[in-house]
């Protein structure tokens, strides 16, 4: 296309019809996406914001819950905090963890608890669409942002000035840069030929909330087990009877077994999912039906190239096994919003120098925790004989080590 290079030196009145001019364009208006917009809502940059659709709240809501929920680490809540997103979350939807427990399959365990290194919560316990809706509301209301949605991309090209977006509205967008945070099937991705690395893991994380017997006291519970990862995440419950007994349960395991649980009739699962928490909350009621989704591992090498930049899933899969995710994907907007601030005034934005800060400041944080994350769960997902005692040992002692724990808590806390 070379339409735009007569723009080059054109004068500034273009036909209306043709694009619409903006300095950043973001492809996913998710949890990374919306965030990175509401981050940069005190500039005056032009932003456009493209998504297929806007989240929604579980059916039923405000009395049921979202069976997607995170593990949000004081790091992302600080985040949320400083972009004025924090203080518009429901406060009784919101959950501390005061404390976790963390089982092996042979009698290791290690507790770790906030009083222990000073801080009064490890994690927090958010429903994903209780932040994708409040920051959707924000994009919706700032000034400098544009939303096209419902909308999809249809073309992307790059060009040494611009880079031209074409949707399937048949709408061209003109940016200097698009931020791919289109989740881990990313189109921009794939667009840029950015290559991607992914290894299924054959396990499903199958997700569901109980109302619970007796209450969680903000304990966070996970059990390494031969059959997969379980872990009990205390919910708020609202302003309900059930306050403080309301968990959403993530069992991370192999398919075969996995799509046996998701089988099973609501009370077989209660049961099941109780027995294999050791009865720690007593008796459990499934709340809403169970659902399924496939674990993978997925590397991006390059997260940037010239005016192309990747966050969040879109720049890393991890299991769910440490709750990264998504705590992954706020720290690139932290450190991709403060490099496109302190540029500017000054840089193209789309400078593939610029971005490579970007990607140089992420990298050894993502490769550390996937590798770790990978080593965790490939050492309890071992058969071996003698490997069980062995990690059941590691767990015991690393309990004991308390510099090495607070060591990892923090850096769990990205503190
Ligand atoms: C079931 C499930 C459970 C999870 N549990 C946890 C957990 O417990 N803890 C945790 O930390 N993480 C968890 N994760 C991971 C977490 O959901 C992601 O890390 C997080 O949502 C990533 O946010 P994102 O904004 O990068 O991508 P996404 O949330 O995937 O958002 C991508 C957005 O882009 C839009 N989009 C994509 N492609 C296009 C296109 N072509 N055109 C237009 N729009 C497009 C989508 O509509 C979407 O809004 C879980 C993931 C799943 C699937």
């Amino acid at each position: 296309m070379s339409h735009h290079h007569a723009h080059r030196h054109a004068p500034k009145i273009e036909p209306p019809s043709h694009a619409t001019d903006f300095d950043l364009i973001i492809v996913g208006g998710g949890l990374t996406g919306s965030a990175l917009a509401v981050s940069l809502a005190d500039t005056s940059l032009r932003i456009a914001l493209v998504d297929a659709r806007a989240p929604t709240r579980p059916q039923g809501w405000p009395t049921q819950w979202d069976n997607r929920v995170y593990a949000i680490s004081p790091g992302s809540a600080d985040l949320l905090a400083h972009i004025g997103c924090w203080p518009h979350l429901t406060p009784d939807r919101l959950q501390r963890v005061e404390q976790m427990m963390v089982s092996g399959d042979a009698g290791g365990v290690i507790n770790f608890s906030a009083f222990d290194i000073g801080t009064e919560e490890l994690a927090w316990i958010v429903e994903s669409s209780e932040m994708a809706c409040e920051l959707w509301t924000s994009v919706s209301r700032q000034r400098n942002v544009t939303c096209f949605c419902p909308a999809e991309p249809r073309s992307l090209q790059v060009n040494t000035d611009q880079a031209l977006l074409s949707l399937t509205s048949g709408q061209t967008l003109r940016g200097k840069l698009i931020v791919g945070a289109d989740g881990r099937d990313s189109w921009v991705r794939a667009q840029m030929g950015l290559s991607s690395q992914h290894d299924p893991y054959n396990e499903l994380g199958v997700v569901a909330n109980f109302r619970t017997e007796l209450p969680h006291f903000g304990t966070a519970y996970q059990w390494f087990r031969a059959d997969g990862v379980l872990a009990y995440l205390p919910l708020a419950g609202g302003a309900t009877q059930d306050q403080g007994k309301m968990i959403s349960m993530v069992w991370s395991a192999p398919e075969a077994f996995a799509n046996e649980l998701l089988n099973l009739s609501a009370e077989d699962l209660a049961y099941r999912v109780a027995n294999a928490g050791e009865n720690k909350l007593g008796r459990l009621a499934l709340m809403a039906h169970a659902v399924g989704f496939p674990l993978k591992l997925v590397r991006v090498p390059q997260v940037v190239s010239p005016r192309v930049a990747l966050i969040g899933d879109a720049a890393h899969g991890i299991h769910p096994l440490t709750g990264h995710g998504v705590n992954l994907g706020f720290q690139d907007v932290r450190v991709l919003a403060d490099v496109i601030r302190t540029a500017r005034a000054v840089d193209d934005l789309g400078d593939v120098r610029l971005l490579s800060r970007y990607q140089r400041a992420r990298r050894e944080e993502v490769v550390v925790l996937q590798s770790m994350t990978d080593a965790m769960r490939k050492l309890f997902a071992s058969k071996a004989p003698g490997l069980s005692p062995l990690r059941n040992l590691g767990l015991s002692l690393t309990d004991k080590l308390t510099p090495i724990k607070s060591m990892l808590i923090r850096y769990a806390l990205e503190r």
